[in-house]
């Protein structure tokens, strides 16, 4: 077993590292072999009053963070970038010990993370209103200003980017924030709050306050100071949250929530490359992935053909210790494990046919085999619940039109792709598809750039690229009354 030092175990407010004000701690347990690797403070309802007030003077108009040039929040995001750039390796191990994800995902995750902050570095001093023709003797012009405080509640399944792809926005915009991660995953948010004083960003800009949902989580979403609330997990949890944010204050909300994403192709595809991207689709980050595409729809010309590549992929994907060179390690926790096993039961009992994997590896640590099911009705449970492990569900489809319905008939609506050559048809189902990213021949292409999100219950607003600073921004529009007529 790798040997990883953890550093921070305490909560992370106005940089500095206090313990939960009830004295309370709770453990983060290692999926590979369910031990206790750390306790951590548990911050509930009066840490998080600490962690807003820190936050809601650090916004005040006469705050070092708030009157620091525009220019100089992008230099000290661009010295946070380096800093965990710099500590790549361990903040990899970290996660991967936390979270039970391959390392060498782990550690692109950290790059990645480190993009996401210079991308917004490079907007803090690029915020810019308009200058409108407005009736009247007037000139009128608009102001972006950041929004506040901001609460942002983060998953257990991509920790460190979820982390950046909230913090980076915000901080570009002006915000200050209170960060609560996963219970499950705690430690690497505590790691990059080290570096975030380090960086020389002022006391009370980030704060993070690790615990439970329905507490910590909770006491951010019904605080009254707190004037936004970003999260991305679970629908059910999402809905809890839009309910929340509307209780005392009228919160500004960024939902990023399930999915059930359909990956369509068609008989022109070369098969082996198809069921490449097909695989990948559904099993990044062990099916743990928001967009994940689950639900394979493949033409019928090549359907037997496929299935057969599919399973035969499925089953040579190595699964095992993160630490070594796997492609899948352990899920998450012992609740997503059962959750995930009882889905492939599902699958067998509704008539799925299940061609790989279809049960538990091994006894210790929470591993699954990476499991395909073939001949998949609409219907089945298998292929309207999100199941977020290892399991991919293959349809069969004839024409274009049927497919599209058949896509689009699910509540979610954040990834779809297609794989085919003929560029009208890919872009036609582009227009069709109900969902906030369309991939065409890849999938799960996601950069700082591009702006991700969902439609329908998948979620509200958008982050990353333009789209992902405007949600922390609010527009302020200015007129000033101009004599009438000769003047001065
Ligand atoms: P998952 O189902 O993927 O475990 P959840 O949606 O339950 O994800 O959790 C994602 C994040 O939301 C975690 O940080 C979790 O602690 C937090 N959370 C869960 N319940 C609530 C709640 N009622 N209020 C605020 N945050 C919550």
């Amino acid at each position: 077993m790798v040997k990883v030092d953890v550093k921070y175990t305490k909560l992370f407010i106005n940089n500095e590292w206090v313990e939960a004000v009830s004295k309370k701690t709770f453990s983060t347990i290692n999926p590979q072999d369910e031990t206790v690797i750390a306790n951590v403070a548990e911050g509930d309802k009066a840490d998080v009053d600490k962690a807003v007030a820190a936050a809601k003077k650090a916004f005040h108009r006469h705050s070092p963070w708030r009157t620091l040039d525009a220019s100089q929040r992008g230099v000290l995001m661009l010295k946070l970038a380096d800093l965990i750039e710099s500590q790549a390796r361990y903040l990899a191990e970290l996660e991967t010990l936390d979270c039970g994800k391959p390392i060498k995902d782990a550690e692109d995750e950290v790059y990645f993370s480190a993009t996401v902050l210079r991308y917004y570095a490079g907007k803090a001093d690029k915020i810019l209103g308009n200058t409108i023709p407005a009736d009247g003797e007037v000139l009128s012009f608009t102001l972006k200003e950041p929004v506040g405080v901001c609460g942002q509640i983060i998953p257990w399944n991509y920790p460190i980017p979820m982390m950046t792809w909230k913090i980076a926005p915000a901080l570009a915009a002006g915000c200050t924030v209170i960060v609560k991660p996963a219970e499950q995953t705690p430690l690497t948010a505590l790691a990059i709050a080290a570096l975030i004083k380090e960086a020389g960003f002022p006391p009370g800009v980030v704060n993070v306050v690790p615990g439970y949902g329905p507490t910590a989580g909770a006491a951010l979403t019904h605080h009254p100071d707190v004037d936004k609330v970003a999260f991305t997990g679970s629908t059910e949890v999402g809905r809890i949250i839009l309910g929340a944010a509307s209780a005392v204050n009228l919160k500004r909300v960024t939902l990023e929530l399930g999915g059930k994403s359909p990956l369509v192709v068609f008989n022109d595809a070369d098969v082996e490359k198809a069921a490449q991207i097909a695989h990948a689709a559904a099993f990044a980050n062990g099916g743990q992935c928001c967009c994940a595409g689950t639900r394979t729809y493949v033409q019928s010309g090549i359907y037997d053909q496929f299935i057969t590549k599919a399973a035969e992929i499925a089953q040579k994907r190595s699964v095992g210790n993160p630490f070594e060179n796997v492609q899948q390690g352990p899920q998450i926790d012992k609740e997503m494990y059962e959750k995930v096993l009882g889905y492939i039961e599902a699958g067998k009992q509704g008539g799925a046919r299940c061609l790989a994997g279809g049960d538990k590896l091994g006894s210790k640590g929470y591993y699954i085999k990476p499991t395909v099911f073939a001949d998949v009705k609409d219907d089945m449970k298998i292929a309207r619940e999100e199941i977020f492990g290892p399991v991919q569900s293959i349809f069969k489809f004839d024409t274009f039109e049927e497919v599209i319905d058949r896509a689009n008939d699910t509540n979610y609506g954040l990834g779809a792709g297609v794989i085919t050559n003929d560029i009208t048809k890919a872009l036609s189902f582009a227009k069709h598809i109900k969902s906030g990213s369309v991939w065409i021949n890849t999938y799960d292409h996601v950069t700082s750039q591009t702006p991700f999100g969902g439609f329908k219950d998948s979620g509200l607003g958008r982050e990353l690229g333009e789209d992902g600073i405007a949600q922390y921004l609010e527009t302020k529009t200015v007129t000033l009354a101009l004599p009438k007529g000769p003047q001065l």
